[in-house]
């Protein structure tokens, strides 16, 4: 915001910048940058983006467009020596309906669009707020798979990986006829299903460090080129003994494409839960 009121000293209305007179990329330029400290700082200190924080953060970004004008109109007032009459919201008004267009620096300026310009003010209000919410949302997308822990508000990470491989090969099975293959590929994939039940009925109500030894019981690898495998994803959160156990299974469908399933996952009990039950 400095920096765009620097530049607005100079004459360059950054937040003005339009692609076909429609789409604010000025605005939503800055509006990236602004919200790129949210998403860093989000994944940093590895903090969940709760509806509540991104809400806070569309009506920050509102303030820091209207806090931007306002230096605007500061500045205005101390270099152009305006009258003191002359209101915050007058200023507003100015902006919006004497609103121009050019076609690039130093080409000459078009007629005021006079009613208009409260739309484009609008969009250029919109294309900021939007811009901010940008980086934050794809730091939420880059984690979106990562549970999280309620309590502390913070992303599991992941701790161990264990595996169950089908003994079974691809390529023995991709050479039987289709109904036997379906049914071969099936029989592989039933043991795998059974065991994973086994282990995740098993870990149930365990402590994190009793997971992580059965997880580590397991193969160390995933196979190639057999039939199917399951890995099996424990996650920890980083602030107390809160886990996710996530089983899913990756394998060859009958047609040969590769096909990922999840099969089930288990949460550890919450702490006051636990709690509850010493
Ligand atoms: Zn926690």
């Amino acid at each position: 915001m400095w920096i765009v009121s620097l530049l607005a000293d100079t004459g360059v209305n950054i937040m003005g910048f339009y692609y076909f007179y429609l789409i604010p990329v000025g605005a939503m330029f800055v509006g990236v940058l602004s919200g790129a400290g949210y998403a860093m700082a989000s994944r940093k200190l590895n903090m969940t983006l709760t509806p509540s924080f991104m809400t806070s953060m569309v009506l920050i970004s509102l303030l820091d467009y209207l806090a931007n004008q306002y230096v605007t109109y500061a500045s205005m007032m101390e270099h152009l020596h305006l009258p003191s009459e002359y209101s915050f919201f007058n200023y507003l008004r100015d902006i919006c309906e004497n609103m121009t267009f050019n076609r690039g620096e130093g080409a000459p300026s078009g007629k005021p669009i006079g009613m208009f310009g409260y739309l484009f003010k609008g969009l250029e209000v919109l294309g900021y707020v939007a811009g901010s919410t940008i980086p934050a949302k794809m730091a939420l997308v880059s984690v979106a798979e990562t549970p999280d822990c309620l309590k502390c508000r913070q992303y599991y990470e992941a701790k161990r990986f264990g595996y169950l491989n089908a003994p079974e090969q691809w390529q023995d099975m991709a050479n039987l006829p289709f109904q036997q293959r379906i049914q071969a590929l099936s029989q592989s994939c039933a043991p795998l299903y059974e065991r994973t039940d086994a282990i995740m009925i098993e870990v149930e109500g365990k402590t994190f460090s009793e997971v992580s030894t059965a997880i580590s019981k397991l193969e160390s690898k995933a196979a190639l080129g057999n039939t199917a495998s399951v890995t099996f994803t424990l996650r920890k959160c980083p602030g107390c003994d809160a886990f996710h156990l996530k089983a899913s299974l990756v394998g060859y469908n009958e047609h040969g494409s590769i096909f990922n399933q999840h099969i089930k996952s288990v949460e550890s009990k919450s702490v006051s839960e636990a709690a509850a039950n010493t």
